[in-house]
């Protein structure tokens, strides 16, 4: 068979580049080693994450705020069992809905492991030994990422967990140790949390949520405190040794010191993903690859091998699966003869946790770094009217303005629904949207919204609710 474009992979990346690929009228198919479509995001990330997310919240709603409300239920019984066919039944309803995108824009999907077998050649291996060589003008690498391992602690997926062993598990643990204070382990600590256990993170750094603004991973530690997770910062996790069912944890002071054994019924390894370059053969055509594994691009998403273009999560940038996707499209588009290009300065990053965080731009401490004078407008949701009557009011926006033209170079939310309201801000980013220019769009009342409008507001130090 030959192609125009044949693509490595069907996570967002590249299904979605598929996709703009067929309607810009290039022959395309795609090479999936997966069962399902989707990639990681669809079948062991995003999806599976946010149905338990939400369905826990629901669980914690009932048990903790329902009565507040009127609403009496009882103490409510959880059914896991359900609650993860629940989470199935999104995945399979996502999953299914891209094969039907694949099948709708007529792209050719192949079944098995994609290796780049030489110029224009990708051969394709299945299962059963049935291999098939495809010809192709392009190829464009969209194999995503692994879960990284750490040295010395073998996970077996069910004391020892990925994410994605934590996205199954079969019985709440009672007692959660998470290795890592990033977005997945603090999403999945906010799960099991809700649903029983007594979940520790510990972390090597002196803070959560590394590369977000500093304030906000203040707050943010404060509030899931509240809530009863237990952080140990500036810990580093030495060893870990599974026996009779469950984990003992030696965990010492990133600074050195004396260590100490914490027990765990299931420990929850979420330091962080690499990208996955397994079996794709990039040696025999000569890709090359950064000092993290990272398969090295230019602006254009091109390699160093003519016709072999990246995108996603196996190259440098923001691991995100609307970062895969815009460059799906992008390179999509370029390979078309058109301008197809992304922003980096504007990719939002949310954390699905209760309240969320979200975040857009530079933060504070990037600003500083970078010697950019700029004013900060912030307004807490407690002096919002719709925060206060559904009592969510934890958390603020925050907005930081360049001192001069007042643009917008930043936002940061910790609040109810923040990965909605951070779009609002992206697109005035996009459009060089100034502090201003937000302050005097008409927010709509009673909305979360207007706690946006208040931080802009603030910006020029005249906020009304505060
Ligand atoms: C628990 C968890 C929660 C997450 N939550 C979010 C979230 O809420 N929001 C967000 O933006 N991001 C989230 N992410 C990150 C997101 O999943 C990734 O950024 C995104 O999936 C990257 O997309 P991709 O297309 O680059 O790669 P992937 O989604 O990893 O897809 C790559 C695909 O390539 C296939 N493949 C690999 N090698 C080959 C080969 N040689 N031949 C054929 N097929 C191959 C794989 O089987 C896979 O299906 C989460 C990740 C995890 C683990």
């Amino acid at each position: 068979m030959s192609y125009d474009l044949v693509v490595i992979g069907t996570g967002p990346g590249g299904y979605v580049c598929a996709i703009r690929a067929a309607q810009l009228g290039l022959k395309t198919a795609v090479v999936e080693k997966r069962a399902a479509h989707g990639g990681t995001c669809l079948n062991v990330g995003c999806i599976p994450s946010k149905a338990l997310l939400h369905a826990s919240e629901a669980f914690e709603d009932a048990s903790k705020h329902f009565a507040d409300l009127g609403i009496d239920v009882g103490t409510p019984k959880l059914d896991l069992k359900k609650m993860m066919t629940f989470k199935q039944d999104g995945v399979d309803g996502n999953t299914k809905g891209v094969e039907f995108l694949l099948k709708k824009n007529g792209i050719d999907a192949y079944r098995g492991t994609g290796r780049l077998a030489g110029a224009g050649r990708v051969e394709v291996l299945s299962e059963d030994g049935a291999n098939q060589m495809l010809e192709t003008k392009n190829v464009v690498i969209a194999t995503g990422s692994d879960v990284t391992r750490l040295p010395g602690v073998t996970i077996d997926e069910r004391i020892v967990v990925s994410s994605t062993g934590a996205l199954e598990l079969e019985t709440v643990p009672g007692k959660l140790l998470i290795i890592g204070a990033g977005v997945i382990g603090l999403e999945l600590g906010s799960v099991w949390r809700r649903l029983g256990s007594e979940v520790t993170v510990v972390e090597y750094l002196d803070r959560i949520l590394p590369g977000m603004d500093g304030e906000v991973g203040k707050q943010f530690q404060r509030i899931l405190g509240k809530q009863g997770i237990s952080f140990k910062l500036s810990s580093k996790v030495t060893g870990v040794e599974v026996k009779d069912g469950s984990a003992s944890v030696t965990v010492e002071p990133a600074a050195g010191g004396e260590a100490e054994v914490l027990q765990a019924d299931v420990v929850l390894v979420a330091i962080g993903r690499v990208p996955y370059t397994e079996g794709l053969g990039l040696e025999t055509v000569g890709v090359q690859v950064d000092n993290k594994g990272r398969i090295q691009t230019d602006s254009h998403y091109a390699t160093n091998v003519t016709g072999i273009y990246a995108i996603g999560d196996v190259i440098a940038g923001p691991m995100l699966a609307h970062k895969a996707e815009d460059e799906g499209v992008a390179v999509a588009e370029l390979l078309a003869g058109q301008a197809g290009h992304v922003n980096y300065g504007v990719i939002p990053n949310v954390v699905y946790t209760f309240p969320e965080v979200a975040s857009v731009g530079k933060t504070e401490e990037e600003l500083k770094k970078d010697g950019i004078a700029y004013n900060a407008g912030k307004f807490p949701f407690t002096a919002n009217g719709r925060a206060k009557v559904n009592h969510t009011t934890d958390g603020f926006v925050k907005i930081l303005a360049d001192a001069k033209s007042d643009r917008v170079l930043g936002v940061h939310i910790v609040g109810a629904d923040a990965g909605n309201l951070i779009a609002e801000v992206a697109v005035a980013m996009e459009f060089g949207a100034s502090a201003e220019d937000v302050a005097r769009t008409c927010h709509a009342h009673p909305t979360l919204t207007e706690a946006v409008k208040e931080a802009a507001l603030a910006v020029g130090k005249r906020a009304i609710h505060i």
